[in-house]
């Protein structure tokens, strides 16, 4: 018989969960006002709320936390995070941040300026909202498939090239700063994009003399998907074909959060040291002194060892193979996903999930809400609520994909887990037709309301 898939590591510590009842769950979500991000974590017995700084550390990033050094300038710790920066990314220049949105915040302080145009693969909310905030513009330049959950198709992050050159034809070049690629696209559905996308990505930023920047939070994961998916790359290592991932670009800035496995960290990477030298002023005045930016010399030591084993295939195929049992689970339900399973996390499509309820209804928080209540597993929309409204007309924008995402931490829970996940899913699946009302607002902030908006049941 072939052995079947094992976990690439054993467990040495563990941290108690408690399952709670339905009558519980009912009162506490009420209480929540029906907002998932209100709960206690006490509350959640598995929380698939996100993958970001929520994964569990190795022995040998715990033992590197002991011997960080602590220096406000020029620390060791400094000096092993730059070295891995240099190795496995290939970076030259590197400053330290305390997260990913703080590296886009000190690199956009140097590249975007308003009335800017920023195309890329779908933007992350953060890198967006950093553009945006700068009266700049983001242009989703995505393959359209991307679009089509049914639809399997191997690199969904792809950016379509000529939707890219058009943007970068059609506007005056000193409107155009670089072009963004994010790797994996969370926004898609943690859909990856290939090496030859990249390298052509690249000749396109050569021809029109742009820059590349590489949004890098899950650059492993999809590594790990390109060995799998394209042929060229099938006998190389990772860490071979993270160092030609990175070749394309000028630039990267990183949320250690996810890929190098860290609960707090970021950084930027750069070729050029007059950038550096510019973005260095900034960082200074937003994060701290360019040898530790916001981190402690603990947590850089942590994040240096996690890159390493972050990309390590071993350890890889442990995290893409979990999150696609998940999706299999799901599949055997018949619960409609966006397909093929991303690298992070499982997004169900709501929309198909529960067809008879209206949009105005927030179709995927009305999903989420019933999955806890079935069974205290917290997931998070990704819909009408996290859309927003639009800024002008204040009327809700209304996505084309409503989902319910199920992130799953890296090293945290087994697949007993992620059974348990699936089971609870496949209820509420099975007794969908019951569910025929959502909700309605009953507070909202006027940006980012997702996080603390209030709801009503219908
Ligand atoms: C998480 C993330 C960010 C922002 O990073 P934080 O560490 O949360 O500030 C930016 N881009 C992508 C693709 C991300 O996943």
């Amino acid at each position: 018989m072939e052995l079947p898939f094992a976990e690439s590591y054993k467990i040495k510590m563990v941290e108690p969960i408690h399952r709670s009842t339905r009558e519980q769950r009912e009162q506490w979500i009420k209480e929540a006002h029906y907002n998932l991000f209100n709960l206690k974590s006490s509350q959640v017995f598995i929380d698939l709320l996100t993958d970001s700084g929520t994964g569990a550390m190795s022995d040998k990033q715990w033992s590197e936390m002991m011997i960080g050094d602590e220096s406000y300038a020029g620390a060791s710790s400094y000096f092993k995070m730059k070295g891995a920066i240099k190795k496995i990314l290939g970076f030259e220049y590197f400053l330290p941040t305390h997260q990913g949105r703080a590296a886009e915040n000190v690199l956009f302080s140097v590249l975007v300026k308003e009335g800017d145009i920023v195309p890329g693969n779908s933007h992350f909310d953060t890198t967006k909202g950093h553009i945006e905030y700068r009266k700049a513009k983001a242009v989703d330049c995505t393959i359209d498939e991307a679009f089509d959950t049914t639809l399997l198709h191997p690199f969904k992050g792809n950016l379509d090239l000529n939707k890219l050159e058009k943007v970068l034809s059609s506007n005056p070049t000193d409107k155009i700063p670089f072009i963004i690629i994010t790797v994996t696209c969370n926004s898609s559905g943690g859909q990856p994009v290939s090496l030859e996308n990249m390298k052509e990505v690249r000749k396109l930023a050569d021809k029109y003399n742009k820059m590349v920047v590489i949004d890098a939070a899950r650059f492993a994961e999809n590594a790990y998907f390109i060995k799998k998916r394209e042929k060229a790359c099938e006998n190389m290592s990772i860490k071979q074909i993270v160092l030609e991932m990175f070749a394309t670009a000028d630039a990267t800035t990183m949320s250690s959060k996810k890929d190098a496995i860290v609960n707090m960290g970021g950084f930027i990477g750069m070729r050029d040291e007059d950038l550096f030298r510019k973005a260095s002023v900034f960082n200074i005045m937003f994060e701290g002194f360019i040898t530790y930016g916001g981190m402690s010399g603990r947590d850089m030591n942590a994040l240096a060892q996690g890159l390493d084993e972050g990309t390590e295939f071993d350890f890889l195929e442990t995290r893409v193979e979990q999150v696609a049992y998940l999706g299999k689970r799901l599949r055997d339900f018949g619960i409609p996903i966006q397909e093929p399973a991303g690298g992070h996390a499982i997004f169900v499509d709501a929309k198909r999930f529960l067809p008879n309820l209206p949009k105005e209804e927030f179709i995927a928080q009305t999903l989420g809400v019933e999955l806890y209540i079935e069974a205290g597993v917290r997931g998070v929309e990704i819909g009408t609520l996290l859309a927003d409204r639009d800024p002008n007309t204040r009327l809700n924008r209304y996505p084309e994909l409503e989902f319910l995402r199920l992130a799953i931490p890296r090293r945290v829970y087994t697949n007993n887990h992620m059974e348990y996940v699936a089971i609870a899913l496949g209820n509420v699946f099975e007794r969908r037709n019951e569910i025929k009302k959502g909700f309605k607002i009953l507070y909202e902030a006027p940006i980012m309301r997702h996080f603390t908006v209030e709801l009503e049941k219908l």
